[in-house]
């Protein structure tokens, strides 16, 4: 090919990408892996702060994995009586989520915490002291709602301050955020590698053979965070992962508009699962099934094709008779369904269950950055992270 002809080719080919990818004709400066609530909200804040971030996501459709099948509970702090800064962290997050999020918050529910006399971590009054002094509202249980539970099993029972999200309606707000944004998203596709070419440029590469040379590489892939430094040739990052089961109930007609969980060690929770007008039941003890670690001496396999393999027998019967001890009403409760996901752990966080977001430069190559964000209300700690990074050496991007 003559040179004149090369130079039409590539101009036809980068256009082609850039009209393909999105309806503005904006060259992409960022590479987002993952297409989770942490990928789209970041690439939202980077657009805002003036680079071209583009989301590729491996599957057909924004927020299915651990964006969708989790608890759907915001945190308001209650669930982390041993971990002071993500208590904290949460409390100080909460009213910022309700109200940035607000068409996708659930809050027409009375939402119980309890203690367990048996086995817990916390007594009732240390968790009582705890939440005063982060600053989340507790309450005495009025006594209809009290005579609920067993007492030789419950010491204590609070109504607590605490919403839950409605993940169909987080996905529909990213979706047209970054619609109107003009942020390009390439579904079905994944970031297979990062890395530095002879020119010095760090390059995306794509599944479909795509290369995108970008000034940063936002690894956001949760359970696949691996996958993306495996195939970079960069350091492994120590993960924990479990399979995960929570079963979607039907509650029985005297609890219904409660949801429940039970502090702090081997006990349960029920929350509502608004994008399925249900109800999801999950046990400390019983809803993981198997745990696996990813660490830089073991062979890493790759979590989703695991999870497709794994065979998946509910543990509801376990989950249920053990709860229906503390709140017998629930026994009467209706199966109808379970949800599974790999959950993701950052290993240091088995001592106290803290749910700190790991954001990364990579030692490697620092114009890659790992985010996985632990729990969702978590998503404005990464935002401070990112100007952080924006801001500084070597990788001072040019706005
Ligand atoms: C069982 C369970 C219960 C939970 N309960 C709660 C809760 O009640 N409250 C709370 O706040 N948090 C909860 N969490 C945590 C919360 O769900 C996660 O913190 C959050 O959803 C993570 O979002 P994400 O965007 O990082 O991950 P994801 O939503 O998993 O997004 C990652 C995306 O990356 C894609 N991907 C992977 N590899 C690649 C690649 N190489 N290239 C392109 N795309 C790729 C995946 O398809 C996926 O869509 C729970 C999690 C689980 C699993």
């Amino acid at each position: 090919m003559n040179t004149a002809i090369k130079f039409w080719f590539l101009t036809f080919t980068v256009s082609l990408l850039m009209v393909s990818s999105s309806s503005t004709t904006h060259f992409p400066n960022v590479v987002i892996a993952g297409g989770g609530f942490f990928g789209c909200s970041i690439a939202l804040m980077l657009q805002r702060r003036g680079l071209r971030p583009m989301v590729v996501e491996s599957e057909n459709e924004l927020l299915t994995r651990a964006s969708q099948v989790n608890q759907a509970r915001v945190h308001g702090g209650y669930h982390y009586p041993r971990s002071l800064i993500t208590a904290y962290r949460s409390r100080y997050n909460y009213e910022r989520f309700r109200r940035v999020y607000r068409e996708a918050i659930v809050d027409q529910f009375t939402k119980v915490y309890g203690v367990s006399r048996l086995f817990s971590k916390v007594t009732a009054s240390q968790f009582e002291v705890f939440m005063q002094r982060i600053g989340a509202p507790l309450k005495a249980a009025p006594d209809k709602i009290a005579a609920m539970f067993d007492t030789n099993l419950t010491e204590s029972v609070w109504i607590a301050q605490e919403c839950a999200f409605d993940c169909a309606l987080l996905r529909e707000r990213c979706r047209r955020d970054l619609e109107e944004s003009g942020i390009p998203i390439r579904y079905g596709t994944r970031v297979v590698s990062a890395q530095r070419d002879i020119r010095g440029t760090v390059v995306a590469g794509l599944s479909d053979g795509s290369e995108w040379p970008v000034e940063l590489v936002i690894n956001a892939t949760y359970s696949g965070l691996n996958l993306l430094t495996q195939g970079s040739h960069l350091p492994v990052i120590p993960l924990k992962h479990e399979l995960a089961e929570m079963a979607l109930i039907r509650l029985p007609e005297e609890l219904d508009g409660l949801s429940v969980t039970m502090m702090c060690g081997p006990f349960f929770s029920f929350m509502p699962y608004p994008s399925r007008g249900l109800t999801t039941l999950s046990h400390v003890r019983y809803t993981p099934h198997l745990q696996w670690f990813e660490k830089p001496e073991t062979v890493l396999r790759d979590p989703y094709e695991r999870f497709g393999q794994l065979v998946k027998n509910t543990h509801y019967q376990y989950m249920v008779t053990d709860a229906a001890r503390y709140i017998p009403a629930l026994s009467k409760a209706e199966y109808v369904d379970s949800i599974w996901e790999v959950k993701t752990l950052l290993p240091q966080t088995e001592v106290d269950d803290g749910r700190p977001i790991l954001f990364r430069r990579d030692p490697a190559l620092p114009e890659v950055i790992h985010v996985m964000g632990g729990k969702i209300d978590n998503i404005f700690d990464v935002e401070d992270e990112l100007d952080a990074v924006l801001s500084s050496s070597p990788v001072k991007i040019a706005l």
